[in-house]
């Protein structure tokens, strides 16, 4: 179905083409037409499923169908967990709005406050913010958010975790009660519906992906690996894929730096993005790696999360992850809306309990299968699944069992999934610090 079938303009049926975008992905179809009907919207999506778009591509023609140039404050505002989805929700707001004339700004923690005080004082159309950014310029005088008419709760679920729910009350609590509220999330908590059944109106339910499901054009696979050789197997598979660009997970921050180093000095151009870098220094890697100036991005967990990185070929686990469900968020950044992808995890053998982990999850039994040159000397573990919450030599990331999964392409579940439960979520996510 082609996105003028949904009721698109023009030029955002133009920007979408020249982003090489024909078909709407399943979200996009279902939400779009409710969105441009002015309906509040639950949407049950992660990362990967085409949202942003299923709910910017629609809110830029309602503002450009009823321009209010004069308007000071914003029309609408999209509240994010974390800056680098701020950036990229902002930057997909260009795109697809380049054929529209608007006014939009990003505002996060981190940066100067003057220009976005700047940026307010001139008048907006779309504002992107995090809650707490957000919070310091309602405090300071320097925002208003009466004009709003549409507002969007991006990621909600991180948001919650992240603590923000405070944050998000109060900000509720000044924009306008007549309004359209759009909540997506890729979980559904009861602090979630509660929020939802709040703050919203009737709201249309949409819900493509259920929780830890991947693309089912990613092929997975597993080399079993002496711990001592990873990196030498690392680089041979990059020297391998020499076209391509590669995310590559790593568990910790340090490893991270390192792996990024080692590699760049093995002649490969290569970043590290993880929660030390400064906020700077995150959107310069990400930048860099889109761009193509390099080929490799060494990223840990939480780094990583939401992160855009669009298309990409391959995934490499260089480590497994500690908690299952990140290999579904690791690879989640290939294979998306339709494309083909491989990820590639690197197991050393005594990593076997957490590939054991994984493949309980996904209901699957990823190949396990020896690059020649790298079998390894002892016999992979699988019996030594670090016991939950304690594995060895990490801190302990503690979360309830995991669900089970499965592989579709984007989940593509239902049109509407029964209103009370889309899907629950591991809750009471603690994250070891290192990460
Ligand atoms: P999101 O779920 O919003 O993070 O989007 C995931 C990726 O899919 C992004 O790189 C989008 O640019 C891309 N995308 C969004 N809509 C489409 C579409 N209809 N066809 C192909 N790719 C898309």
């Amino acid at each position: 179905m082609p996105f003028q079938s949904l009721g698109l303009m023009p030029e955002l049926v133009r920007a979408l083409s020249d982003k090489g975008y024909t078909e709407p992905t399943a979200i996009q179809s279902q939400a779009i037409p409710a969105i441009l009907n002015g309906e509040d919207v639950l949407g049950g999506a992660q990362t990967g499923t085409g949202k942003t778009a299923a709910f910017t591509l629609p809110i830029l023609q309602r503002l450009a169908e009823h321009p209010n140039p004069k308007a000071k404050g914003p029309r609408v505002l999209i509240l994010v967990p974390t800056r680098e989805l701020a950036v990229q929700v902002h930057a997909s707001i260009r795109e697809y709005g380049k054929h529209i004339r608007l006014r939009t700004a990003v505002m996060y923690g981190g940066a100067s406050m003057n220009p976005q005080m700047m940026a307010l004082g001139k008048g907006l159309d779309i504002l992107v913010a995090t809650p707490g950014r957000l919070i310091d310029h309602l405090e300071r005088g320097t925002a208003q958010l009466h004009r709003v008419e549409t507002l969007i709760l991006d990621e909600a679920d991180r948001m919650l975790d992240m603590g923000f729910l405070p944050a998000i009350k109060k900000i509720l609590n000044q924009v306008p009660k007549q309004r359209q509220t759009l909540l997506f999330s890729a979980t559904f908590d009861a602090p979630i519906k509660q929020l939802a059944l709040q703050f919203m109106r009737n709201p249309i339910e949409v819900q493509v992906s259920s929780q830890n499901t991947v693309a089912h054009t990613v092929n997975h696979i597993a080399h079993p690996v002496d711990p001592g050789k990873k990196r030498e197997l690392l680089m041979h598979i990059l020297s391998e894929r020499y076209q391509e660009q590669i995310l590559v997970f790593v568990k910790t921050k340090h490893l991270c730096n390192r792996i990024a180093e080692q590699i760049t000095k093995d002649g490969i151009p290569a970043l590290a993005i993880h929660g030390n870098k400064s906020q700077g220094q995150r959107l310069k890697a990400l930048s860099d790696f889109k761009a193509g100036n390099v080929r490799v991005l060494c990223a840990t967990d939480v780094a990583a999360r939401g992160l855009d990185i669009p298309l990409l070929p391959l995934v490499i686990n260089f480590d497994m992850p500690m908690v299952a469900e990140d290999y579904v968020h690791r690879i989640g950044r290939t294979g998306r809306a339709g494309a083909n992808g491989d990820a590639v995890s690197l197991v050393a053998t005594d990593e076997g309990g957490l590939l054991r982990a994984v493949n309980r999850l996904l209901k699957q039994d990823i190949v396990l299968e020896s690059k020649p040159g790298f079998e390894p000397t002892t016999t992979m573990r699988m019996d030594l699944t670090p016991p939950r919450g304690k594995p060895s030599g990490h801190q302990a990331p503690r979360r309830k069992p995991a669900q089970p999964g499965h592989l579709k392409s984007h989940g593509m579940a239902s049109q509407k999934p029964k209103s009370s439960s889309p899907g629950g979520s591991p809750r009471g996510r603690q994250r070891s610090p290192q990460r």
